[in-house]
């Protein structure tokens, strides 16, 4: 246990103002993915989500119902559990930053900055959009309105404490220059490494304006500002006994109107307090939702819940990390879901199961086992991210791909070359190609590999016609391949692999259940 490497990732901790929907759930699915593939490597996984329950913003929309803010928060941040869990979100802490051990935390952390010098009292007058809780400058905004809200700002004037920002221009583009995995995609990374290039301002972090948020250590009157409180969760869940050794983080996630915030207000906050920077910020895009921009005019289409209940948790999650690269903007179009969910998981997958496992029902199988030798550059290829998966399937496994000896009766040594053996060797490779795509947030490419493979087994037993020949041998390669694929597969449909894992598991095999029924 205690040699075991440590893996930490992050998602955005969502502001609790409006019910979750599908926009939210696009990255918990995503680093909950992650988060399994690093289980399934043999990582001590830490996994973290959460809500961000203070601000202006927080406060209005509670007044609007009539109800406290941590009334408000509370039911809230309640919905967003309720739909991860029914997205099979495997996550290891929820934190809100409301939690007792949080507030505490980020006011240490302003005494340390202060200490450090980085924190001073003046007077902030500026352009302030309670939807994102930031000041704009007039360069900012397009047509006076905020960029990301497109509605008015606000003028605000408030006597505030500032963090020295401006000192850190320097240490930042040293940063993105030695530790460019520090912001992926490198398109995110050029934006912002041009924009800090134009120099930094110093950033107002404390409010005056109400009172919804951490009190500011040594001075009744302020709040600290959200983005200072927010972004310092990732560091306190691992500030809990035990927890110490996930940070710094490896992975934290966010949409791409995070990005300003992560990249550069978080490792200048992080340094000045004198703490490790993460590895890696990655920024995504956005979701639609059937072509239209996600928003609360949609209504209950959005909600997960609805969406789960129609389609079922592995089908959604399936179909986002299938359809669009990780990154990207995408659409979440219940057409190409559909089209997908028929095609994919039950036409391809669903049959492979269903008709292994009948075939094995009928006739039995014959466990038998062979080393399997495959050429290095292979191997090293995948490695280097040289190698297709077409090249994969392509390849002639008899010949190029692996030697394997088998003992016959008499203890000799010989080679075989039969067909059957052609699916364990470019099994073997195909899973090198998926660890590349996996660690290289290629989740899109990583399924499209696993589903060539699935494709090779459909035709291997329509070209041979298994169910004339009652191959027991060739049944059991392919037992195993459908194992092999469902370990592959579970970190992105894990309820369909555990069952796949369940019946092919079994001494005696069953023709089970539909794994998939069509819609
Ligand atoms: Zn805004």
């Amino acid at each position: 246990m205690a040699n075991k490497k440590k893996f930490y990732v992050t998602t955005a901790i969502d502001y609790p103002n409006a019910e979750p929907h599908i926009g939210h759930a696009y990255q918990k699915i995503i680093a909950d993915v992650i988060a399994r593939w690093h289980k399934l490597k043999g990582e001590d996984v830490f996994f973290l989500t959460g809500t961000d329950e203070h601000g202006k913003k927080i406060q209005e929309a509670s007044e609007k119902q009539g109800k406290t803010p941590k009334e408000f928060v509370d039911e809230l941040s309640k919905r967003f559990k309720e739909s991860w869990k029914l997205l099979n979100i495997d996550y290891n802490r929820f934190i809100r930053t409301t939690d007792k051990d949080h507030e505490k935390i980020v006011q240490d952390i302003i005494k340390k900055c202060e200490e450090n010098g980085d924190i001073y009292l003046g007077e902030y007058e500026g352009l302030y959009c309670t939807g994102c809780e930031a000041y704009y400058t007039e360069k900012d905004l397009i047509d006076g309105c905020c960029p990301i809200h497109k509605r008015k700002v606000e003028k605000l004037k408030e006597e505030s404490y500032f963090f020295r920002l401006s000192n850190y221009q320097k240490f930042l583009l040293d940063l993105f220059k030695k530790h460019p995995e520090f912001i992926l995609p490198k398109e995110r990374r050029n934006e912002i490494i041009s924009r800090v290039k134009e120099g930094l301002s110093d950033l107002s972090i404390s409010r005056t304006s109400f009172d919804w948020g951490i009190p500011f250590p040594g001075n009744k009157k302020h709040v600290v500002y959200v983005w200072f409180d927010a972004l310092f969760n990732y560091y306190s869940a691992t500030q809990q006994k035990g927890k110490e050794k996930y940070w710094p983080a490896d992975i934290h996630l966010l949409g791409k109107d995070n990005s300003w915030f992560h990249c550069v207000y978080w490792p200048a906050f992080l340094k000045s307090a004198g703490l490790k920077l993460p590895k890696t910020v990655f920024v995504h895009g956005f979701l639609q939702f059937n072509g239209q921009k996600i928003s609360k005019s949609l209504g209950n289409a959005i909600s997960p819940k609805i969406l789960v209940g129609k389609y079922g948790a592995d089908s959604i999650r399936y179909f986002v990390c299938r359809q669009f690269p990780f990154g990207d903007d995408g659409d979440f179009s219940e057409a190409a879901l559909i089209q997908r969910h028929n095609d994919e998981l039950a036409n391809k997958l669903g049959n492979l199961v269903s008709r292994v496992s009948a075939l094995a029902e009928k006739y039995g199988f014959e466990e038998f086992n062979y080393p399997i030798t495959i050429e290095k550059k292979w191997e090293k290829y995948i490695r280097e991210g040289k190698i297709e998966v077409k090249k994969i399937l392509s390849l002639n496994p008899d010949k190029t791909i692996h030697v394997f000896n088998r003992k016959n009766e008499q203890g000799e040594e010989s080679l075989l070359f039969d067909s059957y053996f052609q699916l364990r060797p470019t099994l073997r490779l195909i899973c090198n190609l998926v660890e590349y795509q996996v660690e290289h947030s290629q989740f899109d490419k990583a399924l499209n590999t696993i589903f060539a493979f699935i494709d090779n087994c459909n035709n291997f037993i329509q070209n041979k016609k298994i169910w004339e020949s009652e191959d027991k041998r060739a049944l059991y390669e392919l037992k195993e391949s459908i194992l092999e694929i469902a370990r592959l597969l579970s970190p992105f449909i894990p309820e369909s692999a555990e069952k796949i894992k369940k019946q092919f598991s079994a001494k005696k095999m069953k023709k089970g259940d539909i794994l998939f029924e069509k819609i």
